[in-house]
């Protein structure tokens, strides 16, 4: 029988664990390096006036986005939500249709949803990808929902499902092949929030490719960062001419006039945020190195420790290792906020997983399916300092 440790003895031998890696130093969860021309590419930028949503960085960080990931079309926006929120729009999801969302991500995913008017309805998650389960939403689907002249309606509360976002969770990749071929059987749009998962690729592709659009953010804590952005990712061109006239307030071409013929968002990436991103895009191998290796340092030093494993990139999968996480046995689950404190309290930050989305008070009454395996990885999860810095 295995013997599970006693809460101060595993709590000492994981920050034990995670100090052999990083050394004595304290230790933030993610943060970024400016190690390349940033500097350089703000200082252009100032110079050239053109600091907003006008000059030729953002076309260029377009286009190293769009050759990075091989997607045909790319829209730079201000943020990863913003991203969502268009995409979503453009999907065809209005007021009081349901979108899939796995119950465990960032609130990020359910908000855009709700900015549309539109009700999240919660999956449950798969332990292997730490993403949507696919087999476990066709069990869901087939209980509550049916296809009504190729709409997807759930029987239950008469709604429409439009969308199924899958999120690629902590960089790592989806079944998304799988998810796609459920979506096309019950006539959902999918859009990929990619957000975490730059430089993650599944069977080939890029995160964020395979669905009708995918969405890459650039927040400060993310893999590269633009100070603040994010991008909508498609290849199909009308999604993506759509998608550039709805962020830059539907404005009609015109020499003098202003015309409008929607209404649209001022959610265009201002160039000094793409400056820095175009910047960030020429170190992303060294990032993505550097993780690796960290992952492969973090592994070896848990590998004596009982328990307890670092996650790894599912099988067929590379992902960028965005941020590093522990994933406790179930007997030491109730062991996790002793883990938690212990690191905290000595530099080396550590942090849980989300609180599932359906236990937040804005959420708390929205449809969703049985929800075990969300509930099991919340309770086991534990992130750890994760920076492309610290190897
Ligand atoms: C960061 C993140 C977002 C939102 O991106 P922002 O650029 O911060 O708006 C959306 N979904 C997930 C899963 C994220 O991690």
């Amino acid at each position: 029988m295995t013997r599970y440790p006693d809460v101060t003895e595993f709590s000492a031998r994981t920050l034990e664990a995670i100090r052999l890696v990083i050394g004595s130093r304290s230790a933030a969860l993610h943060e970024p390096t400016f190690g390349g021309n940033e500097g350089q590419y703000l200082q252009d930028c100032l110079e050239s006036t053109f600091v907003s949503t006008v000059g030729p960085y953002v076309e260029k960080f377009e286009a190293k986005l769009a050759a990075f990931t091989g997607s045909t079309h790319v829209v730079a926006v201000g943020s990863g939500t913003a991203a969502l929120h268009v995409a979503l729009r453009l999907a065809g999801v209005g007021p009081e249709d349901e979108v899939l969302v796995p119950a465990l991500t960032f609130v990020a995913t359910a908000n855009a949803v709700s900015y549309l008017g539109a009700v999240p309805h919660f999956v449950d998650s798969d332990e292997m990808t730490l993403g949507l389960d696919p087999v476990a939403l066709r069990n869901h689907l087939s209980t509550v929902a049916e296809v009504r002249r190729g709409i997807c309606v759930n029987r239950s509360t008469g709604r429409e499902i439009r969308a199924v976002v899958p999120v690629h969770t902590f960089g790592h990749p989806v079944a998304i092949d799988d998810v796609v071929a459920l979506a096309d059987d019950y006539g959902l749009a999918v859009i990929e929030d990619a957000a975490e998962s730059m430089g993650s690729v599944s069977k080939g592709r890029h995160t964020g490719t395979t669905g009708l659009a995918g969405v890459l953010s650039f927040n400060g804590n993310k893999i590269i960062t633009s100070g603040g952005g994010g991008a909508l990712l498609t290849d199909d061109p009308e999604f993506a001419a759509r998608a550039r006239h709805l962020t830059t307030t539907a404005k009609i071409h015109h020499l003098w006039e202003y015309v409008h013929d929607d209404i649209g968002y001022n959610y265009r990436l201002p160039s000094l945020n793409a400056a820095l991103g175009c910047a960030q895009m020429e170190q992303l191998p060294e990032f993505l190195a550097s993780k690796r290796r960290l992952f492969e340092a973090y592994t070896q030093a848990f590998a004596p420790i009982e328990n307890v494993q670092v996650v790894a990139e599912p099988p067929g999968c590379q992902s960028n290792y965005w941020l590093q996480t522990l994933l406790l046995d179930e007997a030491l689950a109730d062991q996790r906020d002793a883990v938690l404190e212990a690191t905290n309290s000595s530099g080396v930050t550590t942090r849980p997983a989300w609180t599932p989305l359906h236990r937040l008070g804005p959420y708390a009454d929205c449809p969703r399916a049985s929800l075990p395996v969300a509930e099991s990885l919340q309770r086991r999860i534990i992130n750890i300092p994760s920076s492309a810095g610290l190897t």
